[in-house]
């Protein structure tokens, strides 16, 4: 190969920006040429692209969000959208890409490559930790971190009104910032879509609280939770029930994709970065880099896309110990 691609796509997380740096330097060491596609696929249908050296990534492995812009692209969904990119590609010379991004943005990777023969190779980027075959994606520490920070801050003033505070995190359909920063922060309860809980049974355990003489606590509650329909009627719902509670909702929104990202993260980044790079190098395409018991690892694809990120249940009976 001899100019390498690289993009952002669907939701961004910190440390897109340091794999971006990382993917860019790997090239300049190989001595391959390397260009950046601005806003995901549109920017490449669009032939928004940038050349990229080493010097062009200095001062961005601290920041968050992405340089190169993030996008959803309606139009690479369609065979003619993708046939302008293959071409808009094709002008300036580019013969591989890494797709930093989720799962969507690997499906529109796989269908490029099955039309034309294109090699691609993904980094997982989103905080919520939702693709088969890495232990953590990128940004997802950090979001962890930010969590836990923002339940310390709440935990002071629960425990100053004697307040229960219901906070909702970020993940999708996926439980594992809730359930890793629920631990980590000292949830009593953590709510998630993988382990069903049941009303009775927070009930239950909130009125053990209490009578265990405990004045203030903390449930964590994963936005992709089935138990309420949406954490303010949950509220009502408990309040209904145990009107001796005082509850607060806080919905902890976008903060959590911000931010600088973590030094595991940057490490993260800078090491699948490497990996992508020189795997391409290697002739190899269609696979997902990540890390599993902190080796860099090659994942097809398809197995990424169609494969499920579970939770470590484990944790959910440490979770409980916990709470006691
Ligand atoms: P996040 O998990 O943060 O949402 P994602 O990569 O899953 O990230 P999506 O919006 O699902 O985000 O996908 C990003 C882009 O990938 C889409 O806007 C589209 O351009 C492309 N894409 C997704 N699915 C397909 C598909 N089936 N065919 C072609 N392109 C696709």
């Amino acid at each position: 190969i001899k100019k390498v691609g690289v993009l952002t796509s669907g939701g961004d997380s910190p440390g897109m920006n340091a794999a971006i740096r990382s993917v860019v330097r790997t090239c300049a060491y190989h001595n391959i040429e390397c260009v950046g596609i601005y806003r995901g696929y549109q920017g490449m249908i669009e032939g928004d692209f940038i050349e990229m050296g080493a010097r062009s990534v200095h001062n961005i492995i601290n920041k968050g969000g992405t340089i190169l812009k993030s996008a959803r692209s309606k139009e690479f969904r369609t065979p003619e959208g993708r046939k302008k990119a293959f071409d808009e590609l094709t002008k300036v010379g580019v013969d591989a890409l890494v797709i930093i991004g989720g799962d969507g943005s690997f499906t529109g990777a796989e269908i490029f490559n099955q039309e034309y023969g294109f090699p691609v190779m993904g980094i997982p980027g989103t905080i919520d930790n939702d693709i088969y075959g890495t232990s953590h994606t990128l940004g997802y520490d950090t979001a962890l971190n930010t969590v836990v920070e923002c339940i310390d801050k709440i935990r002071d003033t629960a425990s100053s009104h004697n307040r229960l505070f219901f906070v909702e995190v970020m993940g999708r359909d996926a439980g594992h910032i809730a359930l890793n920063a629920g631990i980590g922060g000292g949830a009593e309860e953590i709510l998630i879509p993988e382990a069903e809980l049941g009303l009775e049974r927070l009930l239950e355990s909130l009125q053990k609280s209490k009578a265990t003489g405990k004045s203030s606590s903390i449930v964590v509650i994963a936005e992709g939770d089935k138990i309420g329909k949406n954490v303010f009627e949950l509220k009502d719902f408990v309040e209904a029930n145990l009107p001796e509670y005082d509850i607060r909702v806080s919905v902890l929104g976008h903060m959590q994709r911000g931010g600088a990202p973590s030094c595991y993260d940057r490490v993260l980044a800078s090491r699948l970065g490497v990996k992508a790079v020189e795997s391409l190098i290697e002739g190899k395409s269609n696979f997902m880099v990540g890390m599993l018991n902190d080796e860099v690892t090659l994942t097809p694809l398809l197995q990424a896309i169609k494969g499920e990120s579970v939770i470590d249940r484990e944790l959910l009976r440490v979770s409980e110990i916990m709470s006691i």
